[in-house]
């Protein structure tokens, strides 16, 4: 399986493909486009068949196999199989399977055949669905740099669940560190105790005096030093790693298979959407023939996707346009990963998708709707993709996690409760539509105490996670002395 840059130029066609290794511990290509496969590998009828029984390792093999050609069969399997244990995602709700990984709950039955159904993808170390994928990085990593004998140092910057997710995959891994940012005193008590409270010599977190920007500034400076990051081994973990989305495939297939009994019966996703890659996953899973019907994009009042998905324009915001909401890790001013679906809508010509995205950087967005003066008609083939999209507000959340929890008994997550808004709202007659959860609500308890008066409930383990040791350093926004940090840290 090659791979290709969405912005490759087309003349150059094949010298710049590369395989599955060659593109994990990467991010942006070179040319500034994001990494696909050349084409999209087809399950059959009777793969889904055979795959129906398998564990959540074994799917994971199979799904993966198909994309990462180039890891030898045993290892893969052993990767799968070390990543996607019920030790791992052992934090179920009370009632639900541990050992299913991501199993799924039905919320309603209609009169009129319409099922809600919520998949679990929160049962991992630091209950948010970002471990799916993280975790099976941590270990891709870790095998492949000790193939090369190589070191690899993260650095990034978090406001909450990417930054835990990353240092909960990566602790304790051979030729790995990584050195996190975070606003200080900026982020909730349970989830800065969740990432201090790592003892990991690995693992350094670093609170920044400033908000999430000053850090965001910072990594960026680093690297935009391009000497000091080559010398110092510097990679990141952000959302648009293929790794990463693929790993993601895989829970769309668990879904599919966990809601059905035969292959000709079709399901719906809806997903809480950020950056799309969650949602980017269903399309890859979509496109390799995995039965789905619609996927539906929830967004939050950064509705940026929405308007998309709605209008055909996609229009980034700027700092001041974008809102600091109670689903904080939705609140996003572009969709990083919306070129991989693009580049699929415009007939996967790079050529289009790089002058699309040029206008990003310099107009600040694209419109596809056709009109007059736009820069394309592709719009019209969205729903052949089965894209669909809705938005929900502050007082939606509350009032979903009030209704959520009165109907079905159970208290979800404000991300969550957007997705169940959207998704109610857009139910069809005989329609199965399966709601992606993506975190605990005991990550966002300040407003679950708004909306239902009591506190979330934490799962084994997590009760006194406040009041444990805590590793940080408290840094000025300052690049030198963090390169001087870094440096010292890394001993190169
Ligand atoms: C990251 C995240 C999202 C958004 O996912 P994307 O892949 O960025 O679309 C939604 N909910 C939670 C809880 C998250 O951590």
């Amino acid at each position: 399986m090659q791979y290709v840059s969405t912005r490759a130029a087309t003349s150059a066609a094949s010298p710049s493909s590369q395989q599955f290794s060659d593109i994990l511990l990467g991010g942006l290509a070179p040319d500034g486009g994001l990494y696909l496969p050349t084409e999209y590998p087809q399950v059959t009828g009777a793969e889904l068949d055979a795959w129906r029984k398998l564990s959540y390792a074994d799917l994971a093999y199979e799904v993966l196999k198909k994309f990462a050609t180039d890891i030898p069969d045993a290892d893969l399997r052993a990767l799968t199989a070390k990543t996607y244990t019920k030790e791992v995602y052992r934090n179920a709700r009370a009632g639900e399977k541990a050992t299913q990984i991501t199993p799924l709950r039905v919320l309603e039955e209609r009169a009129d055949g319409a099922k809600l159904v919520l998949q679990a993808l929160s049962n991992g170390p630091t209950l948010a669905f970002k471990d799916m994928a993280m975790q099976l990085l941590g270990n891709l990593f870790e095998y492949t740099l000790t193939k090369q004998d190589a070191q690899l140092n993260i650095f990034g910057a978090t406001s909450g669940d990417t930054g835990s997710a990353a240092e909960y995959a990566m602790r304790g891994k051979k030729g790995i560190r990584v050195f996190m940012l975070s606003p200080h005193k900026k982020m909730s008590a349970f989830q800065t105790a969740q990432m201090f409270s790592l003892q990991d010599p690995n693992i350094f977190n670093i609170a920044v005096e400033g908000v999430f920007d000053d850090c965001q500034d910072m990594v960026k400076a680093v690297s935009n030093d391009l000497p000091f990051k080559a010398q110092q081994k510097i990679g990141t973990v952000n959302s648009i790693n293929w790794a990463r989305v693929v790993a993601q495939v895989v829970y769309y297939f668990r879904g599919y298979l966990s809601a059905t009994t035969s292959n000709e019966q079709k399901v719906s996703f809806t997903v809480p959407s950020g950056n799309f890659g969650n949602i980017c996953a269903g399309h890859i899973a979509r496109m390799m023939g995995l039965p789905i019907d619609r996927l539906i994009a929830a967004t939050n009042e950064n509705d940026v996707l929405d308007e998309f998905f709605r209008t055909g324009v996609y229009r980034v915001r700027k700092s001041a346009e974008t809102y600091h909401t109670s689903s904080p890790s939705m609140d996003i001013s572009k969709a990083s990963n919306f070129e991989r679906f693009i580049f699929d809508l415009v007939g996967r010509d790079s050529d289009r998708t790089r002058a699309l995205f040029h206008k990003v950087e310099t107009q600040g967005g694209f419109d596809l709707s056709g009109k007059p003066g736009s820069d394309g008609d592709e719009f019209k083939l969205v729903a052949k993709y089965g894209f669909k999209s809705g938005k929900s507000t502050h007082k939606d959340r509350l009032d979903t996690i009030r209704d959520v929890a009165d109907d079905f008994g159970i208290t979800i997550d404000t991300h969550t409760a957007d997705g169940i808004k959207v998704a109610r709202e857009q139910l069809l007659a005989g329609e199965t539509m399966i709601v992606l959860e993506t975190a605990l609500a005991a990550k966002f308890n300040e407003t679950i105490l708004d909306a239902l008066g009591v506190d979330a409930e934490r799962p084994a383990g997590f009760e006194n996670i406040e009041d444990l040791p805590q590793k940080f350093v408290v840094m000025s926004a300052d690049v030198a002395k963090m390169k001087a940090y870094i440096a010292a840290n890394t001993g190169l």
